[in-house]
This record gives C-alpha cells, structure tokens and sequence, in this order.
C-alpha cells in the first residue's frame, strides 16, 4: 500500500501577539496561507523592501541563544526555532509569516502557543507530493567534548538528546524522542530555561531583555524559581529536542534521519546542516511512494543466507 503524504498550509490565517524575548519589543504575527512549493517565509512588515527572508539554514547567522535568519540585504528575523519546531510537527509545509518586529514573539517559552493556533486555523492539504530528505551517510560535527550526528534511518525521525549541565536539579539527563511514536505533547508544552546567574551576563550581552517567568524557567541551585515548577519532568531536555526540531526543520524539508547528540544546541545542529548538505553524496531528496517503491525492491531481493 502506497501512503500519500501531500504538503501543507494553514487553512486560515492566524494572528497572535506577543513579545520578543531577547529584543523585549512587542510584535504582531500573521502566519499566511501559502503556495506548494514556496516553503516557510518570514516577512518583515515594519520594513518596506527587501523584507523577505527564508527560512533557510544557510541564512541562520552566529546562533547565540536563539536562531536568527538574516536574508542578503542584512534584514533579520529571530527566535524562529518554535514556531519552526510547531511547523514540523504539525506538519505545515509552506507558510507566509509577517511580523512588525525583528524577533518572533516567545509567547509562554514553548511551542504550545503556535500549535494551538495552528489546530485552531487548521491544516490545509496540497495538490504536490511532500519530499522528504533521506539520509544516505552518517555525518558529525564535534566541538570539544559536544558532539552532533545523523545517520540514515528507514522513514522515521529519532533525535537522542543529552543535556550535561553543572547544576544539582538539571545534571545529565538524556532522552531519545521517535517522531512516530512519541506524542509531541511534551516536547511542545517544553519551556526555555537558564540558570539564575547566568542572568546578568545574558543582559550584558543585550539579550532576554522581554525575558521573564512568564517565558522561561529559571533554576537557581537546586530551585525552580517558577511558582508551578517543571511543566513535565524532562522539560530542560524536551526543550532542547523542540529546539533541535525548529532547527533542522530550516532544511526545508522533513528528514528521515538518526540524530544523536550531547550538548547540541543551534550553534551545532546549523554545523551539523551545513556540513551535511555540503556535500550531494549524504543524502537525497524524494516522495515517499519512491523511497517506498525502493525499500520494497530491497525485500524483494534479499541477499540470500545460507544456513
Ligand atoms: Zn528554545
């Protein structure tokens, strides 16, 4: 049996409100139907031309904390990896998203936000096949002892995600989440956190200005200084894989594909992108009924065991 997987837009369009975490500044979203085939589009409204920026990995510039996309003409978009993360998993394959500001608001921390907008407007289906990238070789990226891979799976997506932190209530903690099985629940529901005294230093920087708790879980010591605590009990390395999703999601396409890492982050996973679309021979690009019709012939001619 053939399974047909066409793209997808929003039925309706959607408007949410919110503000920007790093850059503090209100911002009001529309996320737009769009045509097949045009992919994930940010544009920016406060700006008259040379507004449109892509949601393309190969735009994602020096990710410090969040994923910024920078289109040729220097305009900028940040804190994508939510929305992008909620575009993934709710299967939405092209959209038009106009914002007033140069960040995507950070609604509650999560994606939870973005994908009950999404359920709410409905998902609309294509008249074009979706492609889906297959990956052919296992490629890594290392930065000291931090590592990312991804290695060829049958039709599925697994991200194993270890978080090391030097912190008493985070530690490690590694989980794997299969994008078939596991409902995406509690990767959505997952917020942003940080440490306490990393606070100071993040402001230094001039980021987290719209940061609060009512956006991101803040531990200090062996404390969660949110009043309700942890929304599910592997929150801190759920939201890195809702990241991670947002992240690879900048491919363009859905993957299937074997992701394992420990300590990634935006910085890794765009390495990791960049590293393996760089080179034609890592991975192909197809319809499902093609990469079914090749799995089948593989049964057909199984290499023959001698007992
Ligand atoms: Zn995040």
């Amino acid at each position: 049996m053939m399974i047909k997987s066409n793209q997808k837009t929003v039925k309706e369009k959607i408007n949410l409100q919110g503000v920007g975490l790093h850059n503090g500044i209100e911002v009001n979203l529309t996320i737009k139907p769009s045509k097949p085939n045009t992919g994930i589009i940010f544009k920016r409204i406060d700006i008259n031309s040379n507004n449109i920026i892509h949601a393309n990995f190969k735009n994602v510039v020096e990710p410090v904390l969040c994923t910024q996309l920078k289109n040729e003409n220097g305009v900028t978009v940040s804190t994508v990896e939510h929305l992008m993360a909620a575009f993934y998993g709710e299967g939405i394959d092209n959209a038009l998203v106009e914002v007033d500001a140069s960040e995507i608001p950070i609604m509650d921390g999560s994606a939870l936000d973005f994908v009950d907008a999404i359920r709410s407007a409905g998902v609309e289906e294509q008249n074009e096949p979706r492609k889906f990238i297959k990956v052919l070789k296992k490629i890594e990226v290392k930065d000291g002892k931090k590592f990312i891979s991804i290695e060829p799976l049958n039709q599925d997506l697994i991200i194993d995600f270890e978080i090391i932190f030097n912190n008493p209530l985070i530690r490690t903690r590694r989980k794997e989440f299969k994008f078939s099985n596991d409902d995406l629940t509690e990767i959505y529901n997952s917020r942003t956190f940080c440490l306490y005294e990393d606070i100071d230093n993040i402001k230094r920087m001039g980021l987290a200005k719209g940061g609060s708790l009512d956006n991101a879980v803040v531990v200090q010591g062996s404390k969660i200084l949110n009043e309700d605590g942890l929304r599910n009990r592997h929150e801190f390395v759920y939201h890195k894989i809702l990241d991670c999703l947002g992240d690879i999601m900048l491919s363009g396409n859905r993957i299937f594909g074997h992701i394992k890492t420990s300590q990634g982050g935006h910085a890794l996973t765009n390495k990791l992108l960049m590293k393996f679309f760089s080179d034609k021979s890592n991975w192909g690009l197809e319809n499902l009924e093609n990469i079914e019709k090749q799995n089948e012939n593989s049964y057909k001619n199984p290499v023959a065991i001698s007992a």
